[in-house]
């Protein structure tokens, strides 16, 4: 497969964005605290694949959420330890022309957060 473009937004529609996914290299779901309050299922996109249209300063203090609307939709993830790549985490729920089998036909990673053994599936994960 290959990339594709989407448009994506909060609910309230104040931030919007643009992005070239490649869906056949599946999406990420972790089981930590966090990700499993926001129902974080995300899509690694590139950041020269990724453009906010509208809505730069519609975010709340922390930058994580629509100051309006209160949806997470994505976060820019700098070069750590772990991650040698910038990219862009993007929740695949705000994202408004994505088939739901396009979705489900992409494999899903999965982090065990909760248990800080980031990089091992979770003993379950069918409530992710
Ligand atoms: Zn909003
Ligand atoms: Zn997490």
């Amino acid at each position: 497969m290959s990339k594709k473009h989407y448009r994506g937004s909060c609910a309230c529609k104040r931030i919007t964005f643009e992005a070239d996914i490649d869906f056949s290299k599946g999406t990420h779901k972790c089981n930590c605290t966090s990700c499993w309050k926001r129902r974080w299922w995300t899509v690694k996109v590139e950041p020269a694949d990724f453009k906010v249209l509208t809505g730069e300063d519609g975010f709340d203090p922390s930058g994580r959420f629509c100051a309006t609307c209160g949806v997470a939709t994505f976060r820019h993830v700098p070069v750590f330890d772990w991650n040698p790549t910038p990219y862009v985490s993007l929740s695949v729920a705000t994202l408004d022309d994505l088939a739901p089998t396009e979705l489900l036909e992409a494999e899903v990673t999965y982090y065990d957060g909760l248990a800080d053994d980031w990089w091992s599936k979770p003993a379950e994960v069918r409530h992710l």
